[in-house]
């Protein structure tokens, strides 16, 4: 069976060979994540490497997604066995000085400057809560509310701050760079606030001639408030539940992924359900039944991608945790083709809306005939969006003259991708499309296909057209 809900799963130590990449793959995987928070420059290259090796035999493409950390802020080194009582003071400050029950350190130069006095800061995923009582020229003064094991390198949240500084730090920039360099097909950007930090990344990358997509990461309560705005700035969305179960309350975190997973929908962008998504399966070889709930919820709300951390970056299941993620979704998108819910409309800009007619048009084709693939031919990624987004009951195969954007759509649920140069007649064209739906069992002999064919191998002033063809 072909994932319709596409699978992103995170390159760390477990999954960094060959032959892990190949199986990941295998299971299901159409979008790799390299994290710049972990790992050199040395480490991904060495990764990209496998993945590009691959994707030559692969009869689809894939993409690979690099992930900016920035300013995600950390505690500095601390001696071992350092605890913090309930009620107890500590002091932070900025720097490299180790830390124990008094004082400690972290290298995020601003802290002082950016946090108030009365905010609150959480350590460790927010096991540990201080809030901030006094301000010093070189420290802050916190009131621990909540105690705890304190330990090196661990994240600090500051949930009640608005951070004047950057959204992409001196290091993302290199990181930027790096990518842009290896021709990742996409940037991901991690406590973003604000529109206009995406804009100003993306003007970044078209000043260097680099056609990488930017993925807003939703994991701050600002970035909540300007949800729409952002939305609209960034290529796709990724709903970050780990620092935003941290930053917002907790009971807060599925609300807001259902109201995003909706506006993403409406305005056509891709959006990723991610984080302890099969958390328990960094250790076990089963799933929780809570975990298999959250997946299958993720897939109702129409998530286009799920992501997988920590079980596939350093767990110890990485091939069967993404088997198990495309078993859960396959079998709820079962469901939905089965049951008859209405789609809702989407919400686009003018300049889509005849495209948008196909793609419904097509929807409508799908409830009165069987087929086994809408086949398109997607010069610009709208068509190839808007189809996805109208959650047909089949795949989605899309042939694109530029291998990037290929690239790119694969993140889309239902859409398998491929570059195809361009055709000249319309009959070379299905010519080409059987032989790949063939070659692959995808589709065999009698079956029928939906094809949306390129208008320049048509009559002349056709404007759009959704053909039936039976496979011979
Ligand atoms: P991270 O982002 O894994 O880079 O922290 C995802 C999240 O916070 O959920
Ligand atoms: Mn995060």
């Amino acid at each position: 069976m072909i994932n319709k809900t596409t699978i992103v799963s995170t390159l760390g130590p477990a999954s960094a060979s060959r032959d892990v990449i190949s199986q990941l793959i295998a299971a299901g995987v159409s979008t790799f994540r390299l994290n710049f928070s972990h790992g050199t420059f040395d480490d991904h290259r060495a990764i990209l490497r496998h993945i590009n090796e691959i994707r030559g035999t692969l009869p689809y493409t894939i993409s690979v997604m690099g992930d900016l950390c920035g300013p995600k802020i950390r505690t500095g080194l601390i001696e071992t066995g350092t605890v913090l009582a309930e009620n107890s003071t500590v002091s932070i400050t900025v720097g490299d000085a180790i830390g124990n029950g008094e004082a400690f350190s972290t290298g995020f130069a601003d802290l002082i400057t950016e946090v108030q006095v009365g905010e609150r800061i959480l350590i460790d995923d927010g096991q540990l809560v201080f809030s901030v009582v006094e301000k010093k020229a070189d420290r802050l003064i916190c009131k621990v509310v909540v105690g705890g094991a304190l330990s090196s390198h661990k994240g600090m949240n500051l949930p009640d701050t608005q951070l004047s500084v950057p959204a992409i730090t001196e290091k993302d920039w290199r990181c930027v760079d790096w990518a842009i360099a290896n021709e990742l097909d996409y940037l991901s950007l991690s406590f973003v606030q604000r529109a206009e930090e995406i804009i100003s990344l993306k003007d970044y990358i078209k000043d260097k001639d680099s056609k990488i997509q930017v993925i807003a990461k939703i994991e701050k309560p600002l970035a909540v408030d300007n949800i729409e705005s952002i939305i609209h700035a960034a290529d796709a969305i990724m709903i970050a539940r780990g620092d935003l179960g941290v930053e917002m309350d907790l009971a807060e975190v599925p609300l807001v992924q259902k109201k995003i997973t909706a506006l993403c929908r409406r305005f056509a962008k891709p959006v990723i359900v991610a984080t302890q998504v099969l958390q328990s399966m960094i250790e076990n070889a089963s799933p929780t039944r809570a975990e298999a709930t959250d997946i299958s919820n993720a897939v109702m709300e129409f998530a286009d991608a799920v992501m997988l951390s920590g079980e596939t970056a350093i767990g110890k299941h990485p091939a069967a945790a993404v088997k198990t993620l495309a078993h859960i979704c396959q079998t709820t998108e079962a469901y939905i083709d089965r049951s008859n819910e209405p789609r809702p409309r989407m919400n686009i800009a003018a300049d889509l809306r005849g495209t948008e007619a196909v793609a419904r048009s097509v929807a409508h084709m799908l409830d009165e005939i069987k087929a086994a693939f809408v086949v398109v031919w997607a010069e610009d990624k709208g068509l190839g969006r808007l189809l996805s987004k109208a959650r047909i009951d089949i795949p989605i195969l899309l042939l694109c003259p530029d291998e990037k954007a290929a690239q790119q759509l694969s993140l889309c649920y239902g859409v398998i991708s491929r570059h195809q140069p361009e055709m000249s007649s319309y009959e070379q064209w299905v010519d080409v499309v059987e032989k790949i739906v063939k070659e692959n069992n995808w589709a065999s002999e009698g079956e029928k296909l939906l094809l949306i064919p390129p208008l320049s191998v048509l009559s002349k002033n056709t404007a759009g057209a959704i053909i039936m063809h039976t496979i011979a």
